[in-house]
C-alpha cells in the first residue's frame, strides 16, 4: 500500500514516521509530506502531490494549529487555512480514487456545554474562542462521510484530547498550554522571575500522548475492518482530566522550580471541560501516563534547547 502522509513535520507527524519506522513493514510504501514540498492551501500544488505518487491510502494530518489564544487572535486564517487544505486534500483523494483517508479533527470542535459524543459534533456552536478552526474540521467531518456513502472511500475521523509530546510546537504566545507552559517555566527558572500561568488554572483538559496518537493512527490504517466514521481518541479513563494548574504543578516539579508559580487572570480561560472517554475501538491500545510522558518530552525539550537549538519556539 502507497499511503500519503501530510504533516509529517509535526509533534503528530514525527511521531507517526518514528512507529512506522519501529514496525518495518516493508509492504507498505509512505511518503511524508511538510509544507516545503506543498502547500496544501494551493489547490496545484494538492493536485501536483496527487498526479505524482498516486497513493492508495491517505494520513491526513496536517493542518494550521495552535492552542487557545492563537485560536482567539487568528479565526479567519484558522478558518481559510483549514477548510482549503482539508477541502483539496479529500477532493484529490477522490479524485485520485485513493481507497482510504485516516484525518485528524479534534475534542475542542464539539458544541460547548453538552456532553462530548461523537454522534454530538454538529448539536451545537463550538466554543466561541475557537469556532474558525471548529467549523473548519467540522466540514472535514461532512465531507469524509459523504466521501463514504456517495464514493466508497474508507474514512476514518480521530477526535483526539489535547495532544503533547517531542517535536511539539513551544511558542510562548501561540503554543498548546502544554509546551507553552514547559518553555515558560524554562524561561522563568532562568531569569529566577514568576513561572506564570494564563487565566485562573481551574480548567480541565484531558493529555495525550503524541505517540499512543501515531499508534491509534497506524492501528486504523491497517486494519480494513475499521467501519468508516467518527472516533474519539483519549485517556483511558475520565480520572485522567487534570486542571491546568495540576499541569502547571507537575511542569514546575519536573522541571525543579516549583516555588514560583503564579496567575495571571487578565488571561482567558476558554472552554471550562470537554470530558470525553475513548471509542471502544482504541480503548485497549496502549496509553502513556502523564507522568512518563511529561517526564520525557520536558527531558526532551531540555535536551534540545540547550544543544541542538532545534525546538520550534
Ligand atoms: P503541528 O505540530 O503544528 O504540525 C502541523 C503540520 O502541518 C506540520 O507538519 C506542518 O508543516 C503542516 N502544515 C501546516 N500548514 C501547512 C500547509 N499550508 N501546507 C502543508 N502542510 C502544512 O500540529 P500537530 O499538533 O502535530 O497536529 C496534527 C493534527 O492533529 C492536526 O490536524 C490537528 O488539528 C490535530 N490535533 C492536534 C491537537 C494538539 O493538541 N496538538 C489536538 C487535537 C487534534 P511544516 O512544518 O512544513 O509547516
Ligand atoms: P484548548 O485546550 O483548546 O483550550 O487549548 P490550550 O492547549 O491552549 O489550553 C488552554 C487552557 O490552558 C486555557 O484554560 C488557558 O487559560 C490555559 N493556559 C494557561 N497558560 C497557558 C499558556 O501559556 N498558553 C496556552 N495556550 N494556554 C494556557
Amino acid at each position: 500500500m502507497k499511503v500519503l502522509v501530510t504533516g509529517s513535520s509535526g509533534l503528530v507527524g514525527k511521531a507517526f514516521q518514528w512507529i512506522v519506522d519501529q514496525i518495518h513493514d516493508s509492504s507498505d510504501h509512505y511518503i511524508y509530506l511538510t509544507s516545503k514540498e506543498a502547500d496544501l492551501t494551493k489547490e496545484q500544488e494538492v493536485k501536483n502531490v496527487f498526479q505524482t505518487h498516486k497513493p492508495d491510502a491517505v494520513v491526513h494530518i496536517a493542518a494550521n494549529v495552535g492552542g487557545l489564544f492563537k485560536n482567539m487572535n487568528y479565526k479567519a486564517q484558522m478558518y481559510e487555512d483549514n477548510i482549503l487544505m482539508n477541502t483539496f486534500v479529500l477532493k484529490y483523494a477522490r479524485l485520485f480514487q485513493v481507497k482510504k483517508v485516516v484525518m485528524l479533527l479534534s475534542t475542542c470542535i464539539f458544541p460547548d456545554g453538552i456532553p462530548v459524543q461523537e454522534e454530538s459534533l454538529h448539536k451545537g456552536p463550538p466554543h466561541p474562542s475557537n469556532e474558525g478552526y471548529a467549523y473548519s474540521k467540522r466540514m472535514m467531518e461532512v465531507h469524509a462521510r459523504i466521501l463514504h456513502q456517495e464514493h466508497m472511500i474508507q474514512t476514518i475521523c480521530l477526535s483526539p484530547t489535547n495532544i503533547y509530546g517531542p517535536f511539539d510546537n513551544f511558542h510562548l504566545q501561540e503554543a498548546h498550554v502544554f509546551p507553552a507552559l514547559i518553555y515558560k517555566c524554562y524561561v522563568a527558572k532562568k531569569e529566577n522571575k514568576p513561572f506564570v500561568v494564563c487565566g485562573s488554572g481551574k480548567p480541565l483538559r484531558q493529555f495525550i500522548y503524541s505517540f499512543d496518537v501515531a499508534n491509534i493512527i497506524h492501528a486504523v490504517l491497517q486494519d480494513h475492518k475499521v467501519p468508516s466514521g467518527h472516533y474519539i481518541c483519549a485517556p483511558p479513563s475520565k480520572d485522567s482530566e487534570v486542571s491546568i494548574e495540576t499541569l502547571a504543578r507537575l511542569i514546575a516539579k519536573e522541571m525543579e522550580y516549583e516555588h514560583a508559580l503564579t496567575f495571571d487572570t487578565s488571561y482567558a480561560d476558554g472552554q471550562f471541560k470537554k470530558t470525553v472517554e475513548p471509542h471502544p475501538l482504541i480503548e485497549d491500545l496502549p496509553f502513556t501516563s502523564l507522568e512518563r510522558g511529561l517526564k520525557v518530552t520536558v527531558q526532551w525539550f531540555l535536551d534540545n534547547i540547550e544543544h541542538t537549538g532545534n525546538v520550534r519556539v
